[in-house]
């Protein structure tokens, strides 16, 4: 199932269809590769024991699972309700809840049924580049992982960006678990495709 597309532009639509199977890969192979003391497990959410690797695996393998089985609709918002975010992941329709968590084998599945996921995109997504480079923050593909921990794992906004993320998972591990970005930039590691695009727009 994967990405819903609603009235969206072509070249939007290309850009959700080639997150889609990059972001099931990344979270699928951060799963297969995490170990204990791992340094970007520490780095993000300031723990590499092995209870929490064993959780973070788990949670992991979970989101791939939904992502590659419900629908997730994608649509934008209307230009007059636009703000200066990137994106905003609307309550699901049985409210936020953590599926990946909590449930026993394949009954978190059961949970994730008609629950009408959705992100709306919003002005700033328009602007970002498909996969991170240099040159820019946040890519669509950061956008989408940050999203999905809102509307899988009931993830929080308590701090954005590299440092403060950082800083989060030093002073704050619990919070770090539970912060989208901190998820977003751990997820990023595993994605081949962050330099593609800066390399193809050197070539041109
Ligand atoms: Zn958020």
């Amino acid at each position: 199932m994967g990405f819903s597309i609603l009235g969206l532009s072509p070249t939007e639509q290309m850009d959700l269809r080639a997150i889609e199977p990059e972001l099931i890969n990344a979270l699928k192979k951060a799963a297969a590769r995490i170990i204990i003391c791992q340094a970007n497990s520490k780095l993000w959410f300031g723990d590499c024991s092995q209870q929490w690797i064993d959780q973070l695996r788990m949670r992991l393998i979970r989101m791939a699972c939904i992502l590659n089985i419900q629908t997730i609709l994608c649509q934008s918002i209307r230009i007059d309700e636009q703000s200066n975010a990137y994106a905003h992941a609307i309550i699901p329709r049985y409210g936020w809840r953590d599926y990946t968590i909590n449930q026993h084998g394949d009954a978190f599945l059961k949970y994730t049924q008609d629950q009408w996921f959705c992100i709306r995109l919003d002005r700033r997504w328009n602007t970002a580049p498909l996969f991170k480079n240099n040159f820019s923050p946040i890519s669509k593909f950061q956008t989408i992982a940050h999203e999905i921990t809102h509307i899988f794992m009931n993830t929080r906004d308590i701090a954005y960006g590299v440092i403060d993320c950082c800083e989060l998972a030093i002073a704050n591990p619990n919070d770090a678990k539970l912060n989208a970005d901190n998820w977003m930039y751990f997820i990023d590691e595993y994605s081949l495709l962050r330099y593609v695009e800066f390399r193809s727009s050197r070539q041109v």
